[in-house]
């Protein structure tokens, strides 16, 4: 077993693709060494060895020793020098790095080989014995917390104390023989603390430093670190032992983290701070403020030159940007550390789309870099920056985006307040599955207690709201309606901001940018555009929605729901009476008072549209969600009846008898869907007039103009039939009345199981489907959302009863192989038949792609998320293309 590897300009044995036995940082330090770049000579300790080590009862398995004792005589030979030799001594540092990057999670110790008699040779080395003390305090201090485990704050306590008695503030300030003192001192809490000297043997203290890097893998921060990432336990760390370069060693000297561009722009220039005169450690601590990395050109210009030299010649040999680590001793330059860099969302794309540009990678990498989801951050409304705004708390960042509201501490008034219109915050101690009604109504979510993965963070963004948990700056006092923090005083009603990006929480209402579309995104989105396969279509209601959704790239509307303009101020008590009417004649005079305010509608979406198909869905749900609350009329008919307001109450009361008709034990199962158009023939022979009379309108102005009609919850074939006889002698009939033709389709979605399972005789009636996976995923689990959501089935996902929600994640194995059934049934006499999906899932970068392998024609989402599915489905067809 080969347990260890050498890099050096001279002989390198491993390489970048080694990550799993080198971890990141051995194997990015090998390769540089190979591509030439100037890196300290040292050795990598393998995972292997690591997970060796806890298999045999953390001890060093058999040959490690003797390959260390090996590779450190290689060491010698390379630098010159010699570990412990008091003359020339080598001395090392000896640094953890796993497969994948677990930043500060595990150990470091520096300055190995360090003692008393070394030190001496180093002073007369180097003619510096400031920095020499000081390098061997540090080792002490480390050694001492990290390998002997004694409390950190111990040494730093003393150190202060060191400075107060003599009166100063800072390290720089303390001399030479400071440092030997303080370094006798923490000798001392050593022995003190842990009954044991500091070892003087530079071999020993490699042994205890290599185990405790070992060890630190099983710490309880690394651990938990790893247990949030889903990053497997049996990875094991690797060791890294490198010769030591010194950044301290004066004012030629430095140390620095650099980004060979922007992070967070994408922008290509260097990026990064550095610190003269100061080891690593000086820069994150944060003691000194570091200069930006511009200042090096002038203080250190040929340095600087081969800085950019270098992070050039890297981004070309990795292909991507990276984020380094680097010293500078007496002014050569030394490379500690290379990774790919961590970048934000709007710095991902430019990034992908320069490096396509600069000829680094081709267009189907570039868009397999990106993650859907990143760009969902980018697409959420964002606070103006602009805007002078009021912070006056700050929670956890649970769920990204912007939103302002009244201020809401109750689900029900919640959900009552957005149904009259009003934008609300729903504001709790913590959520609960009781609230998740007023949570769906809720602009953003808003809670004093829990974390990032609180009922409330999950539920919020399950529903793509923002929301900002644990903020426990709030005072919340449900009693009184009103929040504090600090003095400012937020009773209900009032306006908040949150921001679900940041967790800040703002006074009052601010303005908000919609999201930007950058060029590079635009270009990113025509290269997968040319590669995917799939339509991606939107789901919208009215003219704004349809225009977002051209605008961010959208084919075709795959889904109108009719019923939301039913909602509206002004019909919907129309629409109450239309539905109490007591005969046919009734019925019809309401519904003739809808049929130019529908056609309205229609005519201003088919004109946004310009011949693009728009599918619209006749009305959908149960009669009894545009009535009042069964609840609500029989309190207002008994105060009616108590206050003897005899008019008023006859009208209630006969709300109340037909709300009491209308109630159903299951309304998901019960009249709803087609059904509705069945049973009242005149409502859906209005929407299919107001759909023609528009078209036609349009059409005979030398408008384009493709309408699909569609019907909801078809079971039967009975079902289309019956309604496309009776709908499309409508369609013949509006048409003749304006002596003008359309093109227009006769289609329904596919959302019963009993669909699927009839698809091809379904298929014989309709021109086109569309899977209603909301529906489809109900009716396939037989559980109804409203009522799980957010309650057992957050219980089943947490408990791994379920892998994930149905509702987001398409279930590819049971609603998934009704889909499958229903594609090869409908296209069994036409191949070429039209199969889309308009179900939440037609936004959900997985399920697009489960619907690439089915060979629908089109995803359809809601109009923010159709950038991220034509993302998708490019990916989608690359992957099952093979590029991977
Ligand atoms: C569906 O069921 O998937 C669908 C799109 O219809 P709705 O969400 O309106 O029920
Ligand atoms: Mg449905």
């Amino acid at each position: 077993m080969k347990y260890i590897y050498f890099f050096s300009s001279t002989k390198t044995e491993g390489g970048a693709e080694m990550k799993n036995l080198l971890g990141g940082k051995g194997a990015n330090l090998a390769e540089m060494a190979k591509i030439g770049l100037p890196v300290p000579p040292g050795f990598t300790i393998t995972t292997q060895a690591c997970n060796d080590y806890f298999e045999i009862g953390s001890k060093f398995p058999n040959g490690l020793w003797e390959e260390v004792e090996e590779s450190l005589r290689r060491l010698e030979k390379e630098t010159g020098k010699k570990f412990g030799d008091p003359e020339n001594p080598l001395l090392v540092s000896v640094r953890s790095g796993a497969p994948v990057s677990m930043p500060g999670m595990m150990d470091t110790v520096l300055n190995l080989g360090l003692n008393d008699k070394t030190v001496a040779g180093m002073i007369k080395l180097t003619n510096n014995p400031r920095f020499v003390f000081d390098a061997y305090r540090r080792l002490i201090q480390m050694f001492g917390s990290v390998v002997l485990r004694v409390e950190a704050e111990r040494f730093e306590k003393a150190l202060q104390d060191f400075k107060r008695k003599k009166g100063v503030r800072l390290d720089t300030e303390l001399t030479a023989n400071d440092w030997a003192d303080i370094s006798q001192r923490f000798k001392e809490i050593i022995k003190k603390e842990k009954g044991r000297e500091f070892p003087q043997e530079p071999y020993l203290q490699l042994r205890l430093a290599i185990q405790a890097v070992f060890d630190s893998w099983n710490n309880k921060r690394a651990i938990d670190y790893r247990k949030f990432h889903r990053i497997p336990d049996d990875l094991g760390t690797a060791v890294n032992i490198v010769t030591m370069v010194f950044g301290n060693m004066g004012t030629d000297s430095g140390t620095g983290v650099a980004f060979t561009r922007d992070p967070a722009t994408g922008e290509k220039r260097l990026f990064g701070e550095y610190l003269l005169n100061a080891q690593g450690e000086d820069v994150v601590a944060g003691i000194r403020t570091p200069q930006k990395i511009e200042k090096l050109k002038e203080e250190m210009p040929s340095v600087y030159e081969k800085l950019l030299e270098i992070s050039q010649k890297l981004e070309k040999h990795y292909r991507d940007v990276q984020d380094i680590e680097f010293t500078i001793e007496k002014g050569k330059l030394w490379m500690l550390q290379t990774r790919t860099a961590k970048r934000t969302p709007q710095a991902a794309v430019k990034i992908a789309v320069d490096l396509v540009q600069e000829g680094l990678i081709d267009k189907e990498e570039a868009i397999l870099r990106i993650k859907p989801q990143d760009l969902e951050k980018i697409l959420h409304p964002i606070i103006d920056p602009q805007a002078q705004v009021r912070i006056i708390a700050k929670g956890l960042n649970a769920s990204p985006g912007a939103s302002s509201g009244l201020v809401c501490f109750d689900a029900d008034l919640a959900e009552e307040w957005a149904e009259s219109g009003k934008e609300v915050i729903l504001v709790r101690p913590e959520t609960n599955p009781d609230d998740v009604h007023g949570m769906m109504r809720a602009k953003g979510i808003l809670t004093q207690h829990g974390g990032v993965t609180s009922h409330a963070a999950v539920v919020a963004r399950g529903l793509g709201k923002p929301a900002v948990t644990g903020c426990e700056a709030l005072n919340i006092d449900l009693a009184a309606k009103k929040f504090t923090v600090g003095e400012v005083e937020v009773k209900e009603g009032e306006e908040i901001t949150i921001n679900g990006s940041t967790g800040e929480v703002i006074l009052g209402r601010v303005p908000m940018l919609e999201p930007e579309i950058t060029k590079e995104l635009q270009e990113l989105l025509a290269w997968a555009d040319e590669i995917r396969k799939l339509g991606v279509w939107a789901n919208a209601d009215n003219p704004k929605d349809a225009k977002k959704a051209l605008d961010y790239g959208a084919e075709g509307i795959g889904l109108c729901r009719t019923e939301h303009m039913f909602f509206e101020k002004g019909r919907r008590e129309i629409v109450v009476k239309m539905i109490m009417a007591e005969n046919d004649e009734q019925r019809q005079s309401y519904l003739n008072l809808l049929l130019p305010v529908q056609r309205k509608d229609f005519e201003e979406i088919f004109e946004v549209m310009e011949g693009k198909p728009v599918i619209i869905r006749l009305i959908d749900p149960p009669m009894h969600e545009f009535l009042p609350k069964k609840e609500m009329l029989i309190e207002e008919v008994a105060r009616l009846r108590a206050e003897g307001k005899s008019e008023e109450l006859t009208e209630k009361e006969k709300i109340l008898e037909v709300v009491e008709n209308l109630w159903e034990i299951n309304p998901m199962l019960g009249l709803r869907g087609c059904r509705t158009g069945i049973i009242f023939p005149q409502i859906s022979a209005m929407q299919v007039r107001a759909i023609f009379e528009a078209a036609c309108n349009l059409a005979q102005k030398g408008k384009k103009v493709f309408p699909k009609v569609e019907l909801p919850l078809v079971s039967h074939i009975n079902e289309l039939k019956l309604e496309k006889q009776r709908l499309e002698k409508v369609a013949q009939e509006v048409m003749k009345e304006k002596g003008i033709k359309i093109d227009y389709e006769f289609g329904t979605m596919i959302e019963l199981p009993r669909a699927a399972l009839t698809a091809d005789k379904i298929a014989q009636f309709a021109q086109f489907f569309s899977f209603g996976t909301n529906d489809l995923t109900q009716t396939t689990y037989g559980i109804s959302r409203d009522d799980a959501e957010g309650k057992f089935l957050l219980k089943y996902i947490e408990e791994g009863i379920l892998p994930e929600n149905p509702f987001q994640v398409l279930d590819r194995e049971g609603v998934g192989k009704l889909m499958e059934i229903a594609v090869s049934l409908g296209r069994k006499d036409n191949p070429d038949f039209e199969i889309g999906i308009c179900g939440e899932h037609g936004g959900d970068p997985s399920s697009i792609e489960f619907c690439h392998q089915l060979g629908l024609d089109y995803v359809s989402c809601s109009p923010f998320r159709v950038p991220i599915a034509r993302l998708a489905a490019a990916q989608a067809a690359l992957k099952n293309r093979g590029v991977n």
